[in-house]
């Protein structure tokens, strides 16, 4: 009965076996799917751990480089921060020199290398660097990482490097930033602490913190050049205001001077001027006469000259207004034809005047200028012309010629109760090169040829014969066709039309005496 139930127990329990065993191998194996699953899961949270933990870094780095603008406090903070991150024995950054083409050791952290070194950029170990965008891994012993000896090393350190490239900034002139001409790039080296070797996310770090480094540089040294040129700006308006105040002290220094031109020296002159005539009218030996003749001469020369700079030191300074009153054109002319025709006649010159018929009888504007403008443009025809004529055509510039007119310095207004008057002086005599025309109007200046030279002028009738046209609206030019070709000058002023002049003022006493020096220096 007992081996009965024996046998039977043990067939159920050996049946029950049949059904628990897969159950229990299942189990089993799950549970060393779990094991390996949480193994992975350990492993990916260490990672993440380090990325964090590497992103923190270089958000910290990235900080600290950025809080400052200076380019070597930039510097010496990534190497001071990497140096702590890492546990660095040594980091050193080589900048491209400008001396040569090498690297320069320029900032290290601990000074195991000597700031100054110079490395040549023809190493392939160099080229290498500056080849790979990743940190690379060199040997301790290599010119780039040469520590000096330590007493306790009996291990070789792991030492990368980096590069760090500079960007471009040609549009700025940044005195040490390295020549910009190619792409260049400066090293950053370092080198661990101990036995330690690199471990992947801190060559990441490394990498990323050259790139942070680069743009923080490149930042710097724009800021600082902007500071510079500001710099330069401040002492620039400072130099400009010394001499626009300077510029002012001699502008008052030569009022002062014309002041003095005017009333100390003119007086003088045209009292020498006028005894000199009286003189000329007693009776006098021939000597005495020509001694007379001269003194006179030199003299209407010399108030031509005093007249001639304070007119062009007033139209330059702006202060010379002109007087506007009604005259008669055709009177105008005539006399400066009388003025000039005893000239012409004794340089055996034929001389005509054409007044045109629609020309106005009255006008009102500057006359004296006028006249000066006139006489200074005539005389010199007369003065220039050894043989042959001088001819003076008066008319009314018709709109359409004013219009066609190419000249970007003349903008003829609108002529509502004006009228433009055209003179134009034609001669005979020396004319004049087409390349010293533009030079004419310019003060102190006289033809370059033989021929239009040393007659006796300053160079400034001409220039200020300019001023006054365009002080009265208009513009002068000069046309020849070469030297021995004759010239021809003309010139158009905006006049106002008067019709009925009720008022008809003779002209100052100062206005005729201008005219007659003008005349007297034409001999
Ligand atoms: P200046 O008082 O010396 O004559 P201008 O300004 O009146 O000064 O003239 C400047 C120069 O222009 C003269 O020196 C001369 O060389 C030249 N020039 C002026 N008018 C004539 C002309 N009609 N023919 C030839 N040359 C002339």
């Amino acid at each position: 009965m007992a081996k009965m139930s024996t046998a039977a127990v043990s067939c159920a329990t050996a049946l029950m076996l049949v059904h628990i065993i897969p159950d229990l191998l299942s189990v089993k194996i799950r549970e060393s799917f779990l094991k390996s699953k949480a193994e992975e899961l350990d492993r990916e949270r260490g990672l993440i751990i380090k990325q964090e933990e590497t992103g923190r870094h270089v958000r910290m780095l990235t900080h600290e480089i950025r809080s400052t603008i200076d380019r070597h406090t930039i510097l010496k903070t990534t190497l001071v921060e990497l140096g702590r991150t890492l546990e660095l024995e040594e980091c050193a950054l080589w900048m491209p020199s400008q001396r040569g083409p090498h690297l320069q050791l320029s900032h290290t952290l601990n000074n195991l290398i000597p700031v100054g070194s110079t490395v040549p950029l023809n190493l392939p170990l160099v080229n290498e660097v500056f080849n790979s965008a990743e940190a690379v891994k060199v040997p301790h012993s290599c010119p780039l990482a040469k520590i000096r000896p330590l007493v306790s090393r009996y291990v070789s350190p792991e030492v990368v490097a980096v590069r760090v490239p500079l960007l471009h900034l040609s549009n700025f002139h940044i005195n040490d930033w390295p020549d910009q001409s190619s792409k260049s790039y400066a090293v950053m080296v370092l080198i661990l602490n101990g036995i330690r070797k690199w471990r992947d996310h801190e060559l990441e770090l490394v990498e990323v913190v050259a790139d942070q480094v680069a743009v923080a540089l490149s930042h710097a040294a724009i800021l600082e050049e902007s500071m510079r040129a500001r710099d330069q700006l401040v002492q620039q308006n400072v130099a400009l205001d010394l001499a626009r105040r300077e510029a002012e002290m001699a502008i008052c220094a030569r009022n002062d001077f014309l002041a003095v031109m005017n009333h100390e020296m003119r007086t003088p002159m045209h009292a020498t001027i006028a005894l000199c005539s009286l003189l000329l009218e007693t009776e006098l030996t021939p000597d005495q006469r020509s001694m007379i003749e001269t003194i006179l001469k030199s003299g209407n020369l010399l108030a031509t000259l005093i007249d001639d700079v304070l007119d062009l030191s007033k139209l330059e300074d702006g202060s010379l207004e002109l007087d506007t009153g009604m005259f008669n054109l055709q009177v105008t002319f005539r006399e400066v034809v009388n003025l000039v025709k005893p000239i012409a006649f004794v340089k055996k010159l034929s001389m005509t005047l054409t007044l045109s018929l629609d020309l106005p009888v009255y006008a009102a504007g500057d006359e004296k200028r006028l006249l000066q403008i006139i006489l200074t443009v005539v005389g010199n025809a007369v003065k220039f012309t050894k043989e042959g004529y001088v001819s003076i055509d008066v008319s009314v510039a018709k709109p359409e010629y004013i219009r066609d007119w190419q000249s970007s310095e003349f903008h003829p207004l609108s002529t509502d109760g004006h009228f433009y008057l055209q003179v134009q002086v034609k001669d005979s005599g020396c004319g004049i090169d087409p390349h010293d025309i533009p030079l004419l109007f310019t003060k102190f200046t006289e033809s370059q040829s033989a021929s239009n030279r040393h007659k006796g002028g300053a160079g400034l009738g001409l220039a200020i014969c300019k001023r006054f046209v365009n002080l009265m609206g208009g513009h002068i030019w000069i046309e020849s066709d070469g030297q021995g070709k004759g010239s021809t000058f003309t010139f158009i002023v905006k006049l106002a039309t008067c019709n009925y002049p009720n008022e008809f003022p003779g002209r100052s006493v100062a206005g005729v005496d201008r005219a007659n020096q003008i005349r007297d220096n034409l001999f």
